[in-house]
């Protein structure tokens, strides 16, 4: 698999300490060498501001560029912006178009995230954009514009996603932390779109401390199913490691074998299948998951490198209540 990079990704950097910092590229990047992949170096697109403008509000575009104009700005208490975000940002959605044009399974080792960013940036009801500019996952999703299932396995609910892509009928499926214990505090299983995108937002909250075990059966009940009879195009993976069980900003227990199965399972499709990098904040597992990811796409191994974790019986009996009221909801529109 070929692996999308460019050093212009790590111009978007803060002034301090903060989690979503450049080296989590570099972390990225030894795990694709690990793993032998070819790295390239994506192309900046003429039409790029054009397609950012697909999924944000020209207002809130404008806003992002003066910022870019200063040394450094910060748009909220998580997300910051500095001189170099506005070409970083840019460069991933140039990047992200390609790879859609291309048609090809491919992954974009990209920042700054994106998956929490809405039209005017703050999406629904978050505190804050979460360390997001533009969402370069829901751009690729309006620029391809039918036939794409994005997939966001960040452990965050990708609200900026949901949001942008609310009234269309192309599919959104999140796993995530439960809304109720992690920002950005959206994700319900009632959230299921609107008006052409009625039943094409899936939102599946996972209790703390869920494993590899019960995330499975949330992959196999519903993900698969729904994947199965929308028969995307296209499907674009917001690829979050942050549910890691490692991970510093959040709760979760899975480890590489529960984003392995997930990702075998999205694979089986056999469509082009764009892998795009979202959060993750432990550099080990960024490593780590990253080179699993490739020998998975390059040679069929499905080898994690640590061994799968299981979910306590208590933790296990909320997420199997969370998981029927999922399918109660995503029932109405597709056959589980
Ligand atoms: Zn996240």
């Amino acid at each position: 698999m070929k692996v999308v990079f460019s050093p212009v990704f790590k111009l978007h950097k803060p002034p301090y300490s903060h989690p979503e910092a450049p080296d989590r590229l570099d972390a990225v990047l030894k795990g694709a060498e690990e793993a032998g992949a070819a790295v390239q170096a994506p192309r900046a697109r003429e039409d790029v501001w054009n397609l950012v403008s697909l999924a944000h509000e020209r207002g809130y575009i404008e806003f992002v560029r003066r910022l870019c104009k200063e040394d450094y700005a910060q748009i909220d208490g998580d997300t910051y912006v500095s001189s170099g975000t506005c070409e970083a940002a840019a460069l991933a959605v140039s990047a992200m178009a390609d790879a859609v044009d291309a048609g090809e399974t491919v992954l974009l080792a990209v920042r700054p995230p994106g998956h929490h960013a809405g039209f005017v940036g703050r999406a629904l009801t978050a505190p804050t954009q979460g360390f997001c500019i533009f969402n370069t996952a829901a751009i690729g999703a309006l620029y391809k514009g039918e036939g794409v299932a994005v997939v966001d396995i960040d452990v965050h609910h990708g609200n900026g996603t949901q949001e942008i892509l609310y009234d269309k009928d192309l599919l959104y499926i999140s796993t995530h932390q439960h809304p109720a214990t992690l920002y950005p505090g959206t994700g319900y299983p009632d959230e299921v779109g609107t008006s052409k995108g009625e039943g094409f937002n899936v939102n599946i909250p996972l209790p703390p401390l869920t494993g590899d075990d019960a995330y499975a059966e949330a992959v196999e009940e519903v993900i698969e199913p729904i994947l199965r009879q929308y028969d995307p195009k296209i499907i674009i993976v917001s690829l979050g490691w942050d549910a890691h069980r490692d991970d510093p900003l959040a709760n979760m227990g899975l480890t590489i074998n529960g984003y392995l199965r997930a990702i075998s399972t999205i694979l089986k499709l056999q469509k082009p299948t764009i892998f795009l990098l979202e959060g993750g904040y432990n550099r080990d597992v960024l490593r780590r998951g990253t080179a699993a990811l490739i020998r998975l796409v390059d040679k069929g191994e499905e080898a994690a490198g640590e061994a799968p974790s299981k979910t306590d019986a208590k933790v296990y009996e909320r997420f199997r209540r969370e998981l029927g009221e999922v399918k109660r909801h995503v029932s109405k529109h597709w056959r589980l």
